[in-house]
Order: structure tokens, then C-alpha cells, then sequence
């Protein structure tokens, strides 16, 4: 654990504000908008056109770090500031109001770096840190694949050792980002023969290398965020690995804790917007609407809290937990009964609008877009199931494939 270097939280306030007034524009959210968060408007600005959106997003993130504003909680060895959690609440409670990239560099700088960090060499650190904070690399993480998502240690893709180099043949899928990611964080599997969660190893993969083909994967909304990606006889040097070959399962660990724990507390993006509904509709007297408006509050409260406590966790540096599993559970069933109240609060017009009309169609889209958040990074279930075995101290789940060899399991399946 490192000690958080002091620092002046009106000072700091003060430079955040002055830097994000000089390199980013505030939000305009309007009342039938309000739902559309930020992440989601960035998400847009990829989709129409996605040159200008990451030019956009690699100024902004230079600008960033050359104001010594990035990586505010990352150690100052590693390109950072070294600051507790505290400093990155207050950036996040200054850029709120504006279009700030979070999504772009999300993977790099929320999960990638810390992992870097933790179980990186010199050279990989001294390679990627600095180029993940000054916006020159985006990432994307090459973990699920059409047989393993929420079994993820039954991954199959494969990397076979070849002098220097390692050989990797699969495919992944649901991989957001990837259409212009620079480099993958990805699992692969280097012994067939280990149980299931000791053969796997975590490499770092240039995107660019021949053999990597990033297929886009359409969405009913049209949009294509998520991709396929093949790897036919991918060429990857040795010094790329993470940690060792056979250690990828406590990299992919760390990833997801990280993962799992990131993102702002989202209270106000999920509950203002449906208490400002009701009042805006003449509905916030009713009783019944009363109470689930209260119960939402009262639980985002305890998101906030909840959030609080795993970003101090990280600040310290301390190895992220399984109270991350605890927040992704609360955020997202908070985002979908929210989405539900204001959809019905929204009455007819929840289910039939005018063509144009972007104010009561937006609660659709809340509705249809917030069941990823029971999906991505894990879903409810596994979430649950974490709980219930390293916080609760429940009985594992009964499984007889951690001791056979990964090869016995294929035989079998
Ligand atoms: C928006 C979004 C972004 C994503 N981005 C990425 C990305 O960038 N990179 C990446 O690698 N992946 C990504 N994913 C994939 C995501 O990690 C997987 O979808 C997720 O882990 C679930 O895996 P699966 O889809 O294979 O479902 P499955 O694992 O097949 O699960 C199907 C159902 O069975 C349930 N289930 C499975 N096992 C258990 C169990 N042991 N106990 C109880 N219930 C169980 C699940 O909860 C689920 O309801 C993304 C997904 C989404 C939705």
C-alpha cells in the first residue's frame, strides 16, 4: 500500500475547472434528454464519425496530462499524481457538466494501466503508462468468447510457444472498442494440459499485427460498439506477456475487480432525471409514485456511499475487492428500476411518440440500453455468486473441473 500525497482540494478544484473551461464544452441537457448520459453521447459521437470523435478525445487527453491532470490517483512513478480518491471525485464532480471523453480511453486508463501496473515489467510500464495517460493508446480487452463469458476460464483461444514468439489462433467476441483500438489485453490459453485456470496466460497484443481481423457486430439500435475478433496465427514476441506464461488468471482477476469497481457513482445521472419526470408531470404528490421515488433516492444514496468507499480502496492502492461486485450489482438494478419508473411516468407517450419527437423516446431508450449493465463486466448472477462466496463466506459453487486438465474437460465437453 503507498501513502496518497497531501494536496489543496481548492486548488486542485480551481485547476480542474480552469483547464475544462479552456478544452471542453458543458453538456446541454435538456429535460427529455436528461437520460442520455454522458458515456452514451460519446458512444454517438464514435458512431457518426468516428475520426473526429477520437481526434477530439487524443487532444483533450494530451491536453490532459500535459496539465498534470491525468492519472490523478495513479502512483507518481508510473506518470501520475499519486493523490488519493478523494482528488478524483472532485475532477468527476467538476466534469460532469461537460463532454469529456470516458469511454474512449476507459478500458486503457481505468483497467489496462492499473494492471500494468500491478503486474507489469519495467519495460512494459515504461512502454504503455505514459501513452495510456497522454491519450496516444486506446485499448480494448480481448477476454470473452462465443464458449466463455461468464465461465471465462473456459477461454480457447489458443497461444502455442515458438521460439521468441507466441502462435494465438480463436476468436473473441464482445469486444467493445475494438474497430479502433490500438492494443488488446488478451487471454489466451498456453497450457492444454493445466487445470482450466492455471493454463492461461495474459498477453499484450498489437491490433495492427497481420492475422487480427475486427469484424463489427450490429446492434438492433444500428449502431456496432461490440465486435467479433479473429486471430489466425497471430505472431506475438514473448516479452509481451503479462506477469508469466500460466499466470493470466490473476491478471484477468485484477482486470475485473478493477472493471467492476470503476465508474463514477451514477445518482444523479439515474435518479434526478426521474424525479424531475415526476415533478415535471405533476405526479411527485401522488403517493405510490412517492414512495418509488423515495426508494430510488434512498438506494442511490447507498451507490454514493457504496462508490465512496471502493474509490478510496483504489486510491490507497490497494488491490480493488469484491465490494466492486456489490457496486455493479446496486448500479445496475438501480439504472433499470429507474429507467422502469420513468417510462411509466412518461405514461402513453412512453411507448408511442411523435416522429422528432426526442423528449418521451428517450425513456425507451433508458429502458433498452440499461439492461447491458446486468451483462458487461459480469452479469447479476455472477456478481451474486461472488458475494455470496467471498463476502458472505458461502460454500463455493460444487465444481469438479478446477483439478482436471484443461485437455480432460475438451475430451469430455
Ligand atoms: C455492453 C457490453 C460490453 C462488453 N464488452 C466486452 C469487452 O469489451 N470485452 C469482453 O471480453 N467482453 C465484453 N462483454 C462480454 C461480457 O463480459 C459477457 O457478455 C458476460 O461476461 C456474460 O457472458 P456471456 O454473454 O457468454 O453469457 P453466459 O456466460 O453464457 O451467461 C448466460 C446466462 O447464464 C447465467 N449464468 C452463467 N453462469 C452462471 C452461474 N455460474 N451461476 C448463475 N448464473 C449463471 C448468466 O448470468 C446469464 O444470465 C461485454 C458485454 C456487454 C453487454
Amino acid at each position: 500500500m503507498t501513502t496518497a500525497a497531501a494536496f489543496d482540494a481548492d486548488t486542485l478544484r480551481q485547476a480542474i475547472r480552469v483547464f475544462l473551461a479552456e478544452h471542453s464544452v458543458q453538456r446541454e441537457v435538456s429535460e427529455g434528454d436528461a437520460w442520455r448520459d454522458a458515456e452514451q453521447e460519446e458512444l454517438d459521437a464514435l458512431h457518426d464519425d468516428e475520426a473526429r470523435a477520437l481526434k477530439s478525445a487524443t487532444e483533450y487527453q494530451r491536453a490532459l496530462f500535459e496539465a498534470g491532470l491525468a492519472g490523478l490517483t495513479w502512483p507518481a512513478e508510473h506518470g501520475g499524481r499519486g493523490l488519493s480518491s478523494d482528488a478524483q471525485t472532485i475532477f468527476q464532480e467538476e466534469a460532469a457538466a461537460y463532454a469529456v471523453p470516458r469511454v474512449t480511453f476507459g478500458v486503457a486508463i481505468n483497467m489496462v494501466g492499473p494492471v500494468i501496473i500491478a503486474h507489469g515489467t519495467t519495460e512494459q510500464r515504461d512502454r504503455h503508462l505514459p501513452a495510456i495517460l497522454n491519450g496516444e493508446e486506446t485499448w480494448c480487452q480481448l477476454f470473452s468468447e462465443p464458449g466463455a463469458g461468464s465461465d471465462l476460464a473456459g477461454l480457447r483461444t489458443r497461444a502455442v510457444r515458438d521460439g521468441d514468439e507466441l502462435v494465438v489462433n480463436g476468436q473473441k467476441v464482445w469486444t467493445s472498442g475494438a474497430q479502433y483500438a490500438d492494443f488488446g489485453l488478451l487471454l489466451a490459453r498456453t497450457d492444454i494440459d493445466a487445470p482450466k485456470h492455471r493454463g492461461i496466460t495474459a498477453i499484450v497484443l498489437d491490433m495492427h499485427t497481420p492475422g487480427v481481423t475486427v469484424r463489427p457486430l450490429r446492434q438492433m439500435s444500428g449502431v456496432a460498439h461490440f465486435n467479433e475478433v479473429f486471430l489466425d496465427d497471430v505472431r506475438i514476441p514473448i516479452a509481451n506477456v503479462l506477469a508469466g506464461l500460466g499466470d493470466g488468471w490473476r491478471v484477468a482477476i485484477t482486470t475485473l475487480m478493477h472493471e467492476r469497481g470503476a465508474g463514477t457513482n451514477k445518482r444523479a445521472d439515474y435518479v434526478g432525471p426521474v424525479i424531475e419526470q415526476a415533478r415535471s408531470r405533476g405526479l411527485a404528490g401522488d403517493r405510490p409514485t412517492r414512495q418509488r421515488l423515495a426508494d430510488l433516492w434512498i438506494r442511490g444514496r447507498v451507490l454514493e456511499l457504496m462508490s465512496d468507499r471502493v474509490m478510496q480502496q483504489r486510491g490507497s492502492g490497494e488491490e480493488p475487492g469484491p465490494h466492486g461486485s456489490l457496486l455493479k450489482l446496486l448500479r445496475a438494478r438501480l439504472a433499470k428500476d429507474a429507467a422502469e419508473i420513468g417510462m411509466t411516468l412518461a405514461g402513453p407517450g412512453g411507448v408511442a411518440w411523435l416522429c422528432g419527437d426526442n423528449h418521451d423516446d428517450r425513456w425507451v431508450e433508458a429502458l433498452l440500453a440499461t439492461r447491458r449493465l446486468s451483462i458487461a463486466g459480469g452479469t447479476d448472477e455472477i456478481q451474486r455468486n461472488i458475494i455470496g462466496e467471498r463476502i458472505l463466506g458461502l460454500p463455493k459453487e460444487p465444481s469438479n473441473d478446477r483439478t482436471k486438465s484443461f485437455r480432460d474437460l475438451l475430451a469430455n465437453g
